[in-house]
């Protein structure tokens, strides 16, 4: 236990266009048991001490200060929020300073260090290079059906972004190989997106969310292929991957986090 370095994975697309990003997953932390071992949530009743540690690491490994780290509350909502210089490191280091009612960030200004912490929900990387314009989103199937993702890209345009230059990445997160969902939400999910983002198993409904996100980010007038969607499934690989779903509902938190370099 601690020797190992945590993973930062890189998702292809956002690699290859160079935007500065990366997504967690379990290794390489100092926390035990469901938590085991890089939990970077503080929310989730691990010891905080070693959920600093893990944040410590985590930011170090992808060659960033851990204060400039900056989170929302994350309440399942679509509440949106600017980062600036005065907000930057928002809930580094305690809970409490978390950015109220907020699910995803986005920020001109660089150091600065978005995240978005998850343990099933797609974390969602967005960017526009040209126009020095980033994002974070947290999309569980709330914010899903709210379109957060849609409603990120509305932001960053209004700011001077492109809809066709806008790269999208969702991280690792629940596949509908495992996201089993009651007969009541595969409806409205139906409703909201058509029968595709729905796969039956067993006979019983499965919710590809990953999915919904993708029509979501195309009726926002994102090219094809500018969305990265094919994340590794966390329920599928929990050794790599906290998952909510797979351990029962106790579990670490993993990040997607992104930034503008100084
Ligand atoms: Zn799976």
């Amino acid at each position: 236990m601690g020797l190992e370095a945590p993973v930062m994975e890189q998702d292809p697309l956002l690699a290859q266009h160079g935007v500065a990003h990366g997504f967690t997953g379990r290794q390489g932390g100092v926390s035990q048991g469901v938590f085991a071992s890089l939990n970077l949530g503080l929310h989730v009743g691990d010891d905080p001490e070693r959920v600093r540690e893990n944040r410590r690491r985590a930011l170090m490994a992808a060659g960033v200060d851990p204060g400039r780290l900056t989170l929302g509350e994350q309440v399942h909502g679509t509440g949106l929020r600017w980062v600036g210089a005065g907000e930057a490191g928002a809930g580094a280091w305690a809970q409490a300073g978390a950015l109220p009612a907020t699910d995803g960030l986005l920020t001109r200004e660089r150091g600065v260090v978005l995240g978005v912490l998850v343990a099933d929900c797609i974390p969602l990387l967005l960017a526009d290079p040209e126009a020095g314009l980033v994002a974070a989103v947290h999309a569980g199937w709330r914010g899903t059906a709210g379109r957060i993702g849609a409603q990120a890209v509305e932001a960053l345009v209004a700011a001077g972004a492109q809809p066709s230059r806008i790269l999208a990445a969702m991280g690792p997160s629940i596949g509908p190989c495992c996201y089993e969902v009651s007969p009541d939400l595969a409806g409205r999910f139906t409703r909201l997106f058509g029968r595709e983002v729905l796969r039956v198993q067993g006979g019983r409904p499965h919710l590809d969310l990953r999915l919904a996100n993708r029509l979501t980010l195309l009726e926002a007038g994102l090219d094809p292929g500018h969305i990265s969607w094919h994340p590794p499934c966390t329920a599928c690989h929990t050794a790599r991957y906290f998952s909510h779903r797979a351990q029962g509902g106790r579990a670490g938190r993993q990040a997607g986090l992104i930034w503008l370099p100084r």
